[in-house]
This record gives structure tokens, sequence and C-alpha cells, in this order.
């Protein structure tokens, strides 16, 4: 049954500090675009009921470069990433993978840092993130720390993301190489995905899967494979090897298996 709104606990915050001083002394659970919150409320899934709207929290939407990293405010949106000149320019399948995230709406609401909080395995920024090479940004009232995205998750929706801490934004190093993003759903437009996967076509090529493994994962075995001039077929069959992919509503793990390893084919093909 769905929750009921009055039963929740709502308040705001206007800046970064009074942000974090809640999560702190009243700990409550941001809430930013709340797509993926209102998902759970509807299927009365919802298990918190104190929350904290970091919407209006602008110091978190900034794009921007600082030094030679392309920094994304947590509360960048996919329409704020499409739309931007750096992001197009510096990692475009980012802006590829933002484009294929549910429909406009979401993309209007739907936040770079919600994507990664909430750690669905098929959550589509994810792969992308990580073969990319991405940290994130995390602060509490008392200090920040960076942790890259592969070592964010510890397993499957769970973070190393403390309950008094916010994703404040993520950082990306240059990104050298040729760049590829698929994503394979039941349909173009408003589908989770299947399988997803990012690739960077470089001497050491970086490759990621979603909804290959409980959490986001890249493919080490494989990018050594092809790093040290293993051709396609031998790559695929260490692929094959490397993810154990699972049935669920979805798909089935032999679907994925297959429609995996067809996709790493056409990265190596396209980006040839
Ligand atoms: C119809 C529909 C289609 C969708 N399609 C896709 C899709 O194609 N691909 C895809 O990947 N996702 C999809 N989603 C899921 C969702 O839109 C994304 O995961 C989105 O990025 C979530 O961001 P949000 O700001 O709305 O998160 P919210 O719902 O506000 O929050 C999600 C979680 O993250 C936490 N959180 C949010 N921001 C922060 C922060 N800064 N620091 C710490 N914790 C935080 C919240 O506490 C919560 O646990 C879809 C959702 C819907 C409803």
């Amino acid at each position: 049954m769905r929750t009921a709104v009055s039963e929740l606990d709502m308040t705001s915050a206007s800046s970064l500090d009074e942000a974090l001083r809640a999560l702190r002394d009243e700990k409550r659970t941001p809430i930013a675009g709340a797509t993926d919150l209102y998902v759970a409320l509807n299927f009365g899934t919802l298990e918190q009921r104190k929350f904290l709207d970091i919407w209006a929290v602008d110091e978190l939407r900034n794009i921007s470069e600082r030094g030679d990293m392309l920094v994304l405010g947590a509360l960048a949106t996919y329409t704020s990433m499409i739309r931007s000149p750096l992001v197009v320019k510096r990692l475009p399948m980012l802006v590829e993978a933002a484009r294929q995230v549910g429909g406009a709406q979401i993309q209007n609401r739907g936040t770079i840092g919600g994507n990664i909080a909430n750690g669905s395995p098929a959550g589509d920024s994810l792969p992308v993130l990580a073969a990319a090479d991405a940290v994130v940004v995390l602060r509490s009232a008392d200090a920040e720390r960076r942790v890259p995205i592969t070592e964010y998750y510890t397993s499957y929706r769970a973070s190393v993301m403390r309950p008094d801490e916010l994703i404040v934004a993520v950082e990306i190093p240059p990104v050298e190489g040729k760049q590829w993003f698929r994503k394979v759903g039941t349909r173009a437009a408003q589908a989770i995905s299947k399988i997803v996967v990012a690739g960077v076509r470089s001497a050491e090529p970086r490759i990621s899967f979603g909804s290959v493994a409980p959490t986001v994962m890249r493919v080490p075995l494989t990018e050594r494979a092809l790093a040290s001039g293993a051709g396609i077929d031998e790559a695929v069959r260490v692929l094959a090897q490397e993810i154990a992919p699972i049935d669920d509503i979805r798909s089935t793990a032999e679907y994925r298996l297959r429609v995996a390893t067809n996709l790493l084919r056409r990265f190596w093909t396209e980006t040839a």
C-alpha cells in the first residue's frame, strides 16, 4: 500500500552547511529529485520517515572544471549534463547515458548524486563513472573525503557513505581515448537496463558493465587481455568467465551474458 505522505516528516535546507548539520543532528534521509524515492513511496516500501529536501542547495548544482578535473555537483540533473558544453566535450559517454535515462521528466529531476546513492546495479551513469575512473566526494559536517567509484559500493545497493554524509560532487579526471556507451533495455525510453556498458578505447582500455553483478563492475581481466593485444574472440572468452549475470524479472542470465559479449565486440569494432 502507498505510504501516506502525512506520515512523513520533511524539512528542507537552503545551504550545504544547513543540510550537513541536519543530517548529523536530526538523522534525516536526503531527497534530491525524488525520482527514486517516490517509487518506493508509491509501492509502500519506503522505510524512512524523516527526510531532508536538498533540492534548493544551489552549491551542489554546478558543473565546472577544477584544475584538470571535471566536477559534477551532486544535484546536476540529466538535462543539465546533456546541455553542458563541458560534459559534451569531456565526457560524451555520460551525455549518451543521460539521454537514455527515463523520459524528459525524469531527466529534469533525476540527479547524478541520486543515481550514485541509489546504487542500483542498473543505474545508467554508473558504468560511465567507473570507466572514467571517477571519484565520489563525500562530505559531513566535520570532514570531506574522496572515494573512487570502483571502491564506493560494498555490496548490492550498499556503499561506504555514512548516514551523516552527503555526496556533494563527483570528480572526473581527463579521459584519453574514444568513449563508447550502450544500454540495452526493453525499449528505447523509460526502460531500466537489462545490460549497460561504457568503454574507453586507449592503450589500456577501460570497460565497465551494469546489471551483470550486484554492483557496477569494471572487468579488469578483459581489459588486461585487450591491453596485451589479445584478439576480440579471446577477450570475449575472458569476459564470459569474468561476469556472472543473474536471472531476474528483467532478463535471464543467459540473455545478459550473450548481450554483454556482443556489446564487447561492438565496442571494440566501433572504436577501432
Ligand atoms: C519512470 C522512471 C524512469 C527511470 N529511468 C531510469 C533510467 O533509465 N536509468 C537510471 O539509471 N535510472 C532511472 N530511474 C531512476 C532515477 O531517476 C535515477 O536513479 C535518478 O538519478 C535518481 O536521482 P534523484 O535525485 O531523483 O534521487 P532521489 O530519489 O532524490 O534519491 C535517491 C536516493 O539517493 C539518496 N540521495 C540523493 N541525493 C543524494 C546526495 N547528494 N547524497 C547522498 N544521498 C543522496 C536519497 O536519500 C535516496 O536514497 C528512473 C526512475 C523513474 C521513476
